[in-house]
């Protein structure tokens, strides 16, 4: 018995020496740890000093890349600060509509307002966003880019002469994909504009997105608070082909945000 409680001595000693060493080496390594990152933080915080300086420099082949990039890092920066687009005054102009959010018949927004510009035919939006394209035609023309409206607001009954037009000309299924079914429509909004130029005969193709009317459009519409709703290889998302031409209103700061990241709107109602 006494040999026996001697070694269960030794062996309980042995056991909380371990534990003791074992609990040390844990406090040194996360102390070690934690100066490390602080050093690397630093670091990094320095390299980040210096890095407008170098990259200001280096532009003198990249502008239009570096210039970007930097918008980039901008947006995302003020983007996770930011809760403005779910307040009331931002959604209304943030209506989603689209193949599963869908308008009433009824609905014909209050605001609307003849359109002044240039067009193919006289038509009307919002005005917000009328104000808006007033500015976009304006800057275009001074830079000689012609643009003309085609079509803005469609009332509900208009979009379903002009959807079962569709569907008799090229059958249900391919209609679906360049013409939205009544009350499914983004036009119903009064947000939304296609334009075109004389460099595609006035017409809604997609060329229209390589003509220097499409790039100037595709380019700078976001600085006036449009964006190109249905991009090329996002029709996965949005369920409509590419259309250069279909511009919407969504507010200066969101279609920046939207242009910088390269979401389509979907995404972009997504992440906020
Ligand atoms: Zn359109």
């Amino acid at each position: 018995m006494y040999i026996k409680n001697k070694l269960r001595f030794f062996v309980m000693c042995g056991l909380s020496f371990f534990i003791v060493v074992l609990l040390l080496i844990i406090s040194i390594s996360s102390v070690l740890t934690v100066i490390n990152n602080n050093k690397v933080a630093k670091e990094t915080a320095a390299a980040l000093a210096n890095m407008p300086s170098i990259s200001q420099e280096d532009n003198s082949g990249e502008a239009n890349v570096t210039s970007n990039r930097t918008d980039i890092d901008e947006t995302v920066t003020t983007e996770t600060n930011s809760t403005t687009v779910s307040s009331s005054s931002t959604s209304d102009i943030l209506i989603l509509v689209n193949k599963s959010h869908g308008l009433e018949k009824t609905y014909v927004p209050s605001d609307l307002v003849d359109v002044d510009l240039r067009g193919v035919r006289d038509t009307q939006l919002r005005s917000e966003a009328a104000g808006a394209l007033e500015k976009l035609f304006e800057k275009a023309d001074a830079q000689g880019i012609t643009l003309y409206c085609c079509s803005g607001y469609r009332s509900y009954d208009t979009q379903k002469e002009l959807y079962q037009e569709n569907v008799n000309l090229y059958g249900q299924k391919e209609a679906d994909l360049v013409s939205a079914k009544p009350g499914q429509s983004e036009h119903q909004t009064g947000l939304a504009m296609d334009v075109t130029a004389e460099s595609v005969n006035l017409d809604l193709l997609e060329s229209f997105g390589d003509t220097s009317e499409g790039q100037y459009i595709k380019n700078n519409a976001h600085k006036y608070g449009f964006i190109i709703r249905y991009p090329s290889n996002k029709t996965a998302i949005t369920g409509y082909s590419y259309e250069p031409w279909h511009l919407r209103y969504v507010g200066i700061e969101n279609a920046t945000t939207i242009f910088n990241k390269g979401i389509t709107f979907e995404e972009f109602l997504n992440e906020n």
